[in-house]
């Protein structure tokens, strides 16, 4: 069973509302831990001797549907898994879907280096945070465990991104293994016919496994059985086909696959899902086709379920469809993409810059920031606290008003008369109907500006400097 109210959570904290988890009773505490904002050892109290029982309890009862697995050590650490819906409007999703990019052991050492470098060094800005690959994944080619474990040992002494190793051979995953052992790697894989050997593996060197079988009836019995042995850190890889028929197979696996593990509450099924889009280039010889037809696969098991991929193409053509899609199906439904409000600079403005109003919507804020910089717009940009809403929906709905407009700059110090020469705002097009109200209120001069920042510039070219009035 899984508590899924605060009510029932509550039954289970010291309900002594002492505060020293930061939220002033038990019960607001007990809402965070079922939004996962809080943890349970973010109640001292529960940690003593007293409440151990209900701790454990506890502990068991939120416990995600899917269980969380943790691949590599420390700050460099990445947790799959751990959703409890099917749906993420239903709450949200959680952990996103970590991508591996593969090295191959043939690979020469400075190509094997310039690779691995690629894909810890690959970085896009998009609204406010870095978007990032997340693991490398090692196959030996070779068939070579020596070599195999040469091109590991290699690879974690140029990154600290975690790591799979990748063989159906036990006897190349132990070379891999011993190399970096103290490193957290998942393997990858078993199936029917290694398991036994892979077992002893997961179990003497205490790591994730990967489970492989496109038969859901055997992938379900190697997950038992591996149960029983007492490992339970798996990864379930039911095939990954990318054409045709196999490939709608493909897609039904995660999808019965996930439905078992929450809605029906398989516990020996609900682990973390692995695709593996790379094996587009198995059936196509083109590259750039495979590289396509992967960015495809990636991007549908993204949004079902695959909860860890194996990718090969690291072209940006590639690489940014596949961490935008990413970051919108894991981005919080519950709570809107925002940026702190305030008074910021952009480039180094001067008294006779213009001084812009946006919303504090991320995507509004970064659009109408990078409009500005790219075109070399020295000014300032007013951030109003909308609650993360954008312009439009912003004066609809009442959040963007001639107070809050006057309140950013009053919170922010920000002094017309200091730091302009001309007392004057522009606001967005989208909210023009505001212009009489802010001049009301802030006493300045207000311009409308154009419906999209990207037409900031040709509007400056007729529109600014304001005219004296
Ligand atoms: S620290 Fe624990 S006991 Fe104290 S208010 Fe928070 S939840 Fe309640």
């Amino acid at each position: 069973m899984k508590v899924n109210s605060p009510l029932q959570v509550y039954k289970y904290l010291p309900q002594t509302n002492c505060g020293e988890c930061g939220e002033t009773t038990c019960m607001a505490f007990a809402s965070r831990l079922i939004d996962r904002s809080m943890k349970l050892e973010d109640c001292p109290p529960l940690l003593t001797d007293e409440f151990k029982e209900k701790y454990m309890e506890l502990e068991s009862l939120l416990a995600p549907e899917i269980r969380e697995v943790i691949i590599g050590t420390g700050e460099h650490a990445k947790a799959i898994g751990g959703d409890d819906v099917l749906y993420r409007h239903q709450l949200t999703f959680f952990n996103p879907t970590k991508f591996a990019y593969d090295v191959g052991d043939t690979m020469p050492e400075a190509e094997l280096v310039e690779r691995v470098n690629k894909i810890q060094n690959f970085r896009k800005f998009y609204v406010g945070n870095f978007l990032n690959l997340d693991m490398v994944a090692v196959r030996c080619v070779s068939g070579d465990a020596s070599k195999f474990a040469v091109a590991v040992k290699k690879v974690s002494e140029t990154t600290e991104l975690p790591l799979i190793l990748c063989s159906f051979d036990p006897a190349v995953l132990k070379a891999g293994l011993e190399a970096v052992k103290d490193k957290n790697p998942l393997i990858y894989a078993a199936t029917g016919d290694n398991w036994g050997d892979v077992a002893e593996l997961a179990l003497e060197y205490k790591v994730p496994v990967v489970l492989f079988s496109p038969d859901l009836d055997k992938l379900r019995s190697l997950a038992v059985t591996f149960i029983e042995m007492g490992i339970k850190d798996l990864v379930l890889d039911p095939g990954t086909y990318p054409q045709g028929n196999q490939l709608k197979g493909t897609f039904d696996r995660f999808i019965q696959i996930r439905r078992a593990g929450i809605k029906e509450g398989q516990k020996e099924i609900a682990f973390p899902l692995m695709a593996v889009p790379m094996n587009t280039y198995l059936v196509y010889d083109e590259p750039v086709t495979a590289s396509y037809w992967e960015t495809v696969l990636a991007s549908v098991f993204t949004v079902r379920y695959g909860d860890i991929m194996i990718l090969h193409s690291l072209e940006p053509y590639a690489l940014l469809p596949e961490v935008h899609i990413r970051d919108t199906i894991y981005t919080d439904p519950r709570t809107p993409v925002k940026v702190e409000p305030g008074v910021f600079e952009v480039g180094a403005p001067a008294k006779d810059s213009p001084v812009i109003v946006t919303t504090n919507f991320a995507l509004t804020y970064y659009t109408v920031e990078s409009d500005l910089s790219s075109n070399k717009i020295d000014c300032y940009i007013a951030a109003v606290d909308t609650d993360g809403i954008g312009v439009e929906a912003a004066v609809a709905g009442g959040q963007l008003t001639a107070a809050r407009i006057k309140e950013t700059f009053d919170k922010a110090g920000f002094d017309f008369a200091e730091k302009t020469s001309h007392g004057a705002l522009i606001l967005p097009g989208l909210s023009a109907r505001l212009q009489g109200d802010v001049e009301d209120v802030t006493g300045l001069k207000v311009l409308i500006g154009p419906p999209d920042s990207g037409r900031i510039p040709g509007w400056m070219e007729k529109s600014w400097p304001p005219k004296a009035k």
